[in-house]
């Protein structure tokens, strides 16, 4: 299935000379959901994954959809100051300064495979944040898997090599 019409570009958002993907128009048909959730679920290399981390917020969307496709747990990765237990953090930069992200201590158990799921690889801070939090806790990330890539912000650069893929390249 061709997912690229059920992605909106919204210019000027969140702020001016910015084209932002929208992915509502796809998450708001219940056969293109489905059929875009199993897309995701179909490049996943290796089946045996433990745990599916989503990155705070649209990564909250699909990643628990794969998870359990995968039988696989769902761990949320989310902005600082919002996980209630004890967490571990990576900092990212922004276009001015940086922001971290968290995850929970005991969310990854050493040695278990990770699939990392965003909606979108940009520049690939995010990603690389998500990855050394995993890695921090003894994960080990086998894949990283996003509806949409923009090539051209050369964000596959930052994840070092590890697997990526993608439903939509940009
Ligand atoms: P990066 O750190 O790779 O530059 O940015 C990726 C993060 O920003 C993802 O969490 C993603 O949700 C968000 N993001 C950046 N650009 C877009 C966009 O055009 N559309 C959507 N939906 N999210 C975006």
């Amino acid at each position: 299935m061709d997912f690229e019409p059920f992605i909106r570009d919204i210019e000027d958002f969140p702020k001016p000379g910015v084209v932002f993907k929208d992915i509502t128009p796809l998450l708001k048909d219940y056969q293109v959901l489905l059929k875009a959730s199993d897309a995701l679920c179909n490049m996943v290399a290796d089946h045996a994954i433990d745990k599916v981390v989503g990155v705070d917020s649209r990564g909250f969307i699909f990643a628990p959809l794969i998870a359990s496709r995968l039988q696989a747990g769902f761990v949320p990765v989310r902005k600082k100051g919002k996980l209630p237990f004890d967490t571990v953090s990576a900092s990212y930069e922004l276009e001015y300064g940086t922001d971290s992200l968290e995850i929970h201590t005991d969310a990854i158990m050493k040695g278990e495979k990770v699939l990392v799921h965003d909606d979108v690889l940009a520049t690939g801070g995010t990603a690389k944040a998500v990855c050394e939090l995993v890695e921090k806790l003894g994960g080990e990330v086998v894949q990283c898997n996003f509806l949409i890539h923009l090539t051209f912000l050369n964000g596959a650069q930052k994840l070092n090599g590890r697997k990526i893929s993608t439903l939509l390249e940009y």
